[in-house]
């Protein structure tokens, strides 16, 4: 049998909606995983959409780490954000998309992480514009204590049809060459929009030889509260992994 490839894998749902939806997603993909991905705050664009439990869901988050011995992580926009996640232990971090955009709100994350222990990921921004993500890159690279990997999510473009958000290869590979010793994982789910173009995105992805992938999984995908339509079912993921003989 061909070796398997060795990449990072991190996965969960896109929020946290309630503790029952949590532990049962948790339940069924904890073993495939090396992070749990999950979010207690989200950055929604519109400010009608479902936009996490906040506070509620870190004392799930922490109960889940000790019960499953795994590490979660979340996306943090504040300086609240930051206090609360590091109380109720949780030390893997990333930065939204919508956040690395932002020069003022780095500067403020990143001096907050300053003197911290902790695996911080950095998203590429929503636009295709290689200078916000190498500019939040740097404010978090003088960061000493922080184990820095990137988001490859894709990028928003007008008229795009097939995906949600355009991979741009072409800016992926940039990156890769600007920081050739920082880990790239790859979002498939935000690229694709929808579930049944993943795993192309997946495969393509392995051709740039990315580290690892981040990939939204709930156990109820289509009653999900945010992004239904991206999410897979756990035995989906299982499956995915399989077939791009992951773990
Ligand atoms: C997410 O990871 O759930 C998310 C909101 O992603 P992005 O910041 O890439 O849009
Ligand atoms: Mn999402």
């Amino acid at each position: 049998m061909a070796e398997k490839n060795k990449k990072i894998i991190i996965a969960g749902p896109c929020a946290i909606e309630t503790k029952r939806q949590f532990f049962e997603t948790l339940e069924k993909i904890y073993k495939y995983t090396d992070v749990i991905r999950c979010g207690a705050w989200k950055a929604r664009t519109s400010p009608h959409s479902y936009s996490g439990q906040g506070e509620k869901s870190l004392e799930w988050i922490q109960e889940a780490q000790e019960k499953y011995n795994i590490c979660c992580a979340i996306e943090v926009g504040t300086e609240k954000h930051i206090n609360l996640a590091l109380k109720y232990k949780v030390r893997n971090f990333w930065i939204g998309a919508r956040t690395t955009s932002n020069p003022f709100a780095v500067e403020e994350i990143s001096q907050n992480l300053k003197n911290e222990n902790i695996e911080l990921w950095i998203k590429n921004p929503i636009f295709p514009d290689l200078k916000l993500w190498i500019g939040a890159i740097e404010r978090f690279k003088k960061n000493k204590n922080n184990s820095i990997k990137l988001i490859h999510r894709g990028f928003f473009l007008e008229n795009i049809r097939k995906y949600r958000n355009h991979p741009r290869w072409d800016l992926l590979e940039k990156i890769q060459e600007k920081y050739p010793n920082m880990p790239v994982i790859c979002d498939p789910s935000h690229i694709a929009g929808k579930r049944d173009l993943i795993q192309g995105i997946c495969e393509k992805a392995l051709e740039y030889q990315v580290d690892g992938f981040m990939i939204e999984v709930h156990h109820k995908p289509n009653e999900a509260l945010s992004d239904a339509q991206q999410q897979l079912c756990p035995k989906q993921f299982k499956n995915l992994l399989l077939n791009l003989n992951l773990k």
